[in-house]
């Protein structure tokens, strides 16, 4: 393990870092990171479209769809870098992070010409729309169908927990084509305009007060099949690429970490009434904890680059990652909200202590130990990738989707 920047990799922290301190100011690890109402997007397209310039946009991309080819370390440079200043990053993540690639891979090359500029300038953006009300983890035995009639591929069905649907363009869609098949071999992936006759996009109220996913139904949406993504029937292994995307994707975390919690008990009285939180037996020893976890993380994040500086693939690190960062940021969120008493329940960035940083954890780490696999299904994938332990019993092997029984 090498937890070095080569001189390359050096040279090219210090562009980073030049060109955001140019187009962003300062750092401001303070900042929020919520891109909400149509000002914040704005200002999120306009970052965006100048980062896309500046040939920050697409790094590991190939150069004739505007990427730069560079190794995926290069990236994750970029991606530090950016997070200290905050940068409005959040509304194309998604569509740059997962389907976009996805397009790359499998679009013709007529539908990589028409998506890939526009989605790199921020100009278009787009969602995932795999979950459905019954298929979240074992998203292969989604319902929503997809029926062949002439040219076109009718939709119908209903979508859940699609992040970004109100404000997106476009979405990569996965539906049944073939139930007399196995569940993961019926499948097939498209694209699908957000704005087309038949879209019903229908935000969720979140607990925290807002609108980040909705449910989507489609009710008889017609998709050329000029904007099928791979095979009929392969969606299954197209849809692998959009989540290997996504599992790298989702590891990162943009709460309030160990620095933070340490400056909130050196700055909060004791409930026993003697001294500060720091002082308190029972908080320095959960503060321990959160060190250590924190500390294991950034050790976990620098084999992952090794892995990527050395042209490697990374291993099962991002799914360890994001079990422990979940949590963390759930546990550090819950005990700073006691911490602060009555101060605790103010979620306005303006009149929360640390603006609301400790609140915001509070609400989204439930969510970051769901999205991208939840918890059980990646401590799973560790069980079984990693130690090789035996594989959950799978009763539906080499059955077809329509005798399983939710496949009616
Ligand atoms: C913030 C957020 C953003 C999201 N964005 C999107 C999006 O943009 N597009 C999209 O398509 N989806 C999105 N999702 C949906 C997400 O992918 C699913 O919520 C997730 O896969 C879990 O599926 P589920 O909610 O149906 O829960 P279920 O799969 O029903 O799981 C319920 C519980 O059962 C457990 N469980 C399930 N299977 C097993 C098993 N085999 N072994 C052990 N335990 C198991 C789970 O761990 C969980 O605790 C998002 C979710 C969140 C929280």
């Amino acid at each position: 393990m090498d937890f070095n920047d080569t001189p390359e990799e050096a040279a090219f922290r210090a562009e980073a870092r030049s060109w955001l301190e140019k187009t962003l100011g300062a750092p401001n690890a303070k900042a929020s990171l919520r891109v909400e109402g149509p000002e914040a997007m704005k200002a999120a397209k306009a970052y965006q479209k100048k980062k896309a310039e500046a040939g920050f946009a697409g790094l590991t991309w190939r150069k004739d769809v505007g990427g730069r080819e560079l190794p995926p370390i290069f990236s994750v440079i970029f991606g530090q870098e950016e997070q200290k200043f905050q940068a409005p990053t959040g509304p194309f993540a998604i569509g740059l992070g997962m389907c976009i690639p996805t397009v790359i891979a499998f679009h013709s090359p007529e539908g990589v010409n028409r998506y890939v500029a526009p989605a790199l300038r921020g100009e278009e953006i787009w969602c995932q729309l795999f979950s459905e009300p019954s298929a979240g983890s074992d998203v292969a035995g989604l319902k929503t169908r997809a029926v062949k009639d002439g040219e076109d591929w009718v939709i119908n069905g209903q979508k859940v927990w699609t992040s970004g649907a109100h404000y997106s363009d476009y979405g990569i869609l996965l539906a049944r084509t073939n139930p007399e098949k196995e569940k993961h071999k019926g499948l097939t992936m498209f694209v699908v305009n957000m704005k087309a006759p038949g879209v019903d996009v229908r935000p969720i109220h979140q607990m925290s007060g807002g609108s980040n996913f909705n449910e989507v139904y489609f009710n008889d949406v017609r998709i050329s099949d000029s904007e099928r993504l791979g095979e009929v029937g392969n969606g299954w292994n197209v849809a692998l690429v959009t989540l290997m995307n996504e599992r790298l994707a989702v590891g990162g975390s943009s709460g309030p970490e160990y620095a933070e919690i340490l400056e909130l008990a050196r700055n909060t009285p004791s409930p026993s009434g003697k001294g500060t939180l720091l002082q308190d037996q029972a908080f320095r020893e959960k503060l321990a904890s959160w060190y250590v976890s924190a500390e294991g993380y950034t050790l976990g994040k620098y084999r992952t680059m090794t892995a990527l500086s050395k042209g490697q693939t990374p291993g099962p690190e991002s799914s360890i990652g994001k079990i422990l960062n979940a949590n963390r940021m759930q546990d550090i969120g819950n005990a700073a909200i006691e911490a602060e008493d009555h101060f605790g329940i103010i979620s306005d960035p303006a009149l929360a202590p640390m603006q609301g940083a400790f609140h915001n954890a509070y609400m989204w780490a439930p969510g970051l130990r769901i999205a991208g696999g939840t918890d059980e299904i990646l401590r799973n994938i560790i069980a079984e990738r990693v130690l090789g332990l035996p594989q959950d019993v799978r009763v539906d092997k080499g059955v077809a989707y329509k005798d399983l029984p939710s496949g009616r």
